[in-house]
């Protein structure tokens, strides 16, 4: 028998692998998207900033300034077509000293040359009016109306909801090992579940595109994990932040940014350290506390009783500096995506969209579809809706008046529907990234028992299989005795 031959193939779905999929699902496409994590949006996707940059830092003429000012741009709609939560909420790069003003000038000459409207230099007294909780050293400050906030994981699932809806498949939990060859060509991928042919192979692997780079026969192109760590603070913390603060940028990274979060949290970090290991997700006590030192010199008033969590994501730093997109002449079938460390979410749905020109440049035909489903909608959020939406719910499904997590005001009927979505959540981080259950102050110790019962119920499995993220990560080892009634 034939096998099955895809058009393309991508590794990876984080957020670029995902819009990528999304892009390529409107055309009449056999589109086959792979990830060895039990849900997308596992890797640097799910920890990060979740800024949308305005586009002030990158060098002029790079692919990351060019792709982070046009993936900006495509934000209201992107997020209005697959509803996700996203707010322009524009951002500040905060100066505290004479030198500072300066470089506030260059990051907003840098900005206009990379095509940014709108970046205006405030003064001290205006950027205290605008955030009142500012560091009195203020100096002054570079605004950009552009910057915003957005829910990363909720954008990932949602480009990769959206591609499935329109005839992408998905597999997650497959790990792509080698690929197929025909001399010169690449003819698809071998993997821990056998191996998937295609026309086209794109590698969106995030930390581990060299690696799969080199599997493929090529050099000349390394990615360095450089960590980043943070805290999240109680949603009360937000009366004291309003927006997006960073502060003057380091040759390194953007620095240590004090920010609300789109869920109405406060969140302080990243630091930026090289690691070895591409795995290494710990978070460390130098380096929270380098995180907690540079945020207070913004907002001192911060206190750390009110932190809720800490967590730390990598960076993929790519050996040029800059996002590697391109088509490799060395071998036939294949595109390669490396680098493409911050402003990789910003850019990630222009950056689908130069694959998709590459790939229709070297051949593939764009043809599109007549029965393309243009949006995607969310799950209900229980907790957004007003008192009438929220009776008009319950009255139709009466799982949502349950409310499973306290914190948040997460119900029952958010549970079920985020395990029957078009890609069902399957792990309690993949229902927790869908629903926000256990993701308040008590991090899941109230729901957590709550949501293993439902899950298993609405996947009909067995609890003691039920895992925090896929892999090893059990909840229950054994039964326990049924209790007394
Ligand atoms: C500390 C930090 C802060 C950041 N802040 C921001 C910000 O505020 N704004 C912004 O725009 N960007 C930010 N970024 C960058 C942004 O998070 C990334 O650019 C973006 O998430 C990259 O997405 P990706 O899909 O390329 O990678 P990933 O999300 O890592 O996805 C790659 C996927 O490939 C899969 N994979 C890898 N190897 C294989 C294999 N062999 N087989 C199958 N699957 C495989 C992985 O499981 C993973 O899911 C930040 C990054 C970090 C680390």
């Amino acid at each position: 028998m034939k096998p099955r031959v895809y058009d393309v193939i991508v590794i990876g779905a984080g957020a670029v692998g995902s819009m990528i999929a999304r892009a390529l699902s409107r055309y009449r496409l056999d589109v086959l998207l792979l990830d060895k994590a039990s849900d997308v949006g596992e890797g640097t996707t799910k920890a990060n900033t979740a800024i949308v940059h305005a586009g002030y830092d990158a060098t002029p003429g790079s692919a990351k300034a060019r792709l982070n000012v046009a993936g900006n741009a495509m934000y209201d709609a992107l997020c209005a077509d697959l509803d996700v939560e996203f707010d322009r909420c524009g951002s500040y790069v905060v100066g505290v000293t004479a030198e500072d003003l300066v470089t506030l000038r260059e990051l907003a000459d840098r900005g206009r040359q990379n095509g940014v409207a709108g970046l205006e230099i405030i003064s001290a007294d205006e950027m205290r009016r605008r955030e009142p909780a500012i560091t009195p050293e203020v100096t002054g400050a570079l605004l950009a109306p552009s910057g915003g906030i957005v829910d990363p994981f909720g954008l990932c699932i949602a480009a990769a909801e959206h591609a499935v809806l329109n005839g992408v498949e998905l597999r997650l939990e497959t790990h792509v090992t080698g690929f197929l060859r025909e001399g010169q060509a690449v003819r698809g991928v071998t993997t821990d579940r056998g191996a998937f042919h295609s026309r086209w192979v794109v590698i969106a692997a995030g930390l581990w595109a060299d690696d799969l780079l080199h599997e493929a026969g090529l050099d000349g192109f390394t990615i360095t994990p450089r960590k980043g760590e943070y805290f999240v603070m109680d949603r009360r913390v937000a009366e004291q932040v309003r927006g997006v603060l960073f502060p003057c940028p380091t040759p390194v990274s953007k620095g240590i940014l004090v920010t609300r979060t789109i869920h109405g949290n406060v969140m302080l970090g990243p630091n930026a350290v090289n690691v070895e290991d591409k795995a290494d997700l710990a978070t460390t006590a130098p380096g929270l506390n380098e995180v907690m030192a540079g945020a207070l010199r913004l907002v001192p008033s911060l206190d750390a009783r009110d932190v809720i969590r800490t967590f730390a994501g990598l960076r993929a730093g790519g050996s040029t500096g800059d996002f590697r997109i391109e088509a490799p002449r060395e071998v036939e079938g294949l595109v390669f995506l490396g680098g493409i460390e911050s402003p990789g979410l910003t850019a990630a749905p222009a950056i689908a969209e130069e694959v998709v020109g590459l790939l229709g440049e070297a051949g593939l035909a764009l043809e599109e579809r007549a029965d393309y489903v243009p949006t995607r909608r969310a799950i209900p959020r229980f907790s957004l809706l007003s008192a009438e939406e929220r009776e008009a719910l319950i009255a139709q499904d009466p799982r949502y008046g349950n409310v499973v997590c306290r914190c948040e005001t997460v119900t029952e009927g958010e549970i079920v529907a985020a395990c029957h979505a078009p890609i069902p959540a399957r792990t309690y981080d993949a229902v927790k990234r869908r629903t926000r259950v256990g993701t308040g102050r008590c991090q899941g110790a109230f729901d957590t028992p709550l949501v293993i019962d439902i899950m298993a119920r609405e996947l009909g499995v067995d609890p003691l299989t039920l895992t925090k993220k896929g892999g090893a990560s059990r909840f229950l080892t054994r039964p326990t005795k049924e209790a007394p009634r």
